[in-house]
């Protein structure tokens, strides 16, 4: 573990570096207080800091204030250092930020067990992160998929369409339903439709642009959300993903001469609607022609004339989500 010195007197300070060095602590050291907030600011800066509170630049106090008013950072445990040790001195140094403090002249085995108390809350607080970050991903992420789930869908379409109209850019989504699944399913088995939905998921990333959002919308069916891509280039976009499937590693899935296909919907904005709510439920009817078209192929949304907007108006906010017509 990397610890920072902060400490102007170099007496103190090389006493310091050898016993941290001596108990197996990587150390570095700076002489004042601006060296040390600039090591702080650094690319993988020490977590552990032991600031001396006297310093040249700016004192232990400054550098605590300055640590602890920056957000988004990783924790900087601070041990304050001080010739001082009245009360109103200690409540100053803990309120500046400071997580502990020592009086000098330093004893060894104080110094050693205050370090451990460090340790343990730097590893606290390491797990708290890993596990709000594990369920943030949670919140957005279709587990068996890996891909963005639907509630993700909802607020990235909302946030691409309002993106979309300011800028006056268009904006594709594809609507994507495996074809016969449930038969897949009831001859297959359940945990080999799983691994086909899983395959799917990986298919269709690799067949979109970073900037694109794939979604599980639910169950068999997905979503791409195609930010500035005009109707043509969806739609073209939809065909690939249609006919690539035919030459993917997906049709080891296939079953007694049954290939895997899947029937695709298409809708634009504006063309088709200017909420999140028109474009799925055109991209829904263009996936149900699809469907009642025979399957393995891509229809487009409905012409319908949107409503019109005023120039530079955002789209409007939908109240609920329509239901979807029974396939
Ligand atoms: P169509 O060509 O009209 O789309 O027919 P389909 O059989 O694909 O559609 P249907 O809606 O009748 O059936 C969808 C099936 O998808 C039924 C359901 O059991 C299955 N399914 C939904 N979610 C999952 C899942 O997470 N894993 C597996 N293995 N199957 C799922
Ligand atoms: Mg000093
Ligand atoms: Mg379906
Ligand atoms: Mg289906």
């Amino acid at each position: 573990m990397r610890i920072l010195i902060a400490e102007d007197d170099p007496v103190s300070r090389r006493v310091l570096e050898s016993m941290l060095k001596k108990w197996g602590y990587d150390v570095e050291t700076t002489t004042d207080g601006l060296e040390a907030w600039k090591v702080l600011q650094g690319q993988d800066p020490p977590q552990l800091a032991i600031l001396d509170w006297m310093m040249p630049g700016m004192d232990g106090l400054q550098v605590c204030r300055e640590v602890r008013g920056r957000a988004n950072h990783p924790y900087c445990y601070i041990l304050l250092l001080t010739a001082k040790g009245q009360d109103s001195d200690v409540i100053a140094g803990l309120e500046a930020g400071a997580d502990d403090y020592l009086t000098k002249p330093l004893r060894a085995n104080e110094l050693r067990a205050r370090l451990y108390t460090g340790k343990r809350i730097l590893a606290v607080q390491r797990e708290l992160l890993a596990a709000q970050e594990a369920l943030r991903i949670q919140a957005v992420r279709d587990p068996l998929t890996g891909l963005f789930n639907r509630r993700y869908m909802h607020e990235s379409l909302e946030q691409e369409l309002h993106r979309a109209a300011r800028a006056q850019l268009p904006l594709g989504i594809i609507m994507v339903d495996l074809d016969h699944f449930k038969v897949f399913n009831d001859t297959a088995g359940h945990l080999a439709g799983d691994i086909l939905l899983k395959d799917l998921g990986s298919f269709l990333q690799a067949h979109t642009r970073r900037e694109d959002v794939v979604c599980r919308y639910g169950g068999e069916e997905f979503v791409v959300i195609l930010p500035g891509a005009p109707p043509g280039v969806t739609e073209r976009r939809a065909e690939l993903i249609r006919s690539a499937v035919k030459e993917a590693e997906l049709q080891r899935h296939s079953r007694s001469g049954v290939a895997v296909t899947l029937s695709a919907g298409v809708a634009t904005f504006p063309e088709h609607g200017s909420s999140a709510m028109e474009l799925l439920s055109a991209a829904d009817r263009a996936l149900y022609r699809a469907k009642a078209d025979g399957r393995d192929c891509v229809r487009v949304g409905p012409v319908e004339a949107a409503a019109p907007r005023a120039r530079g108006a955002q789209p409007e906010l939908p109240s609920s989500w329509p239901l979807r017509p029974a396939r």
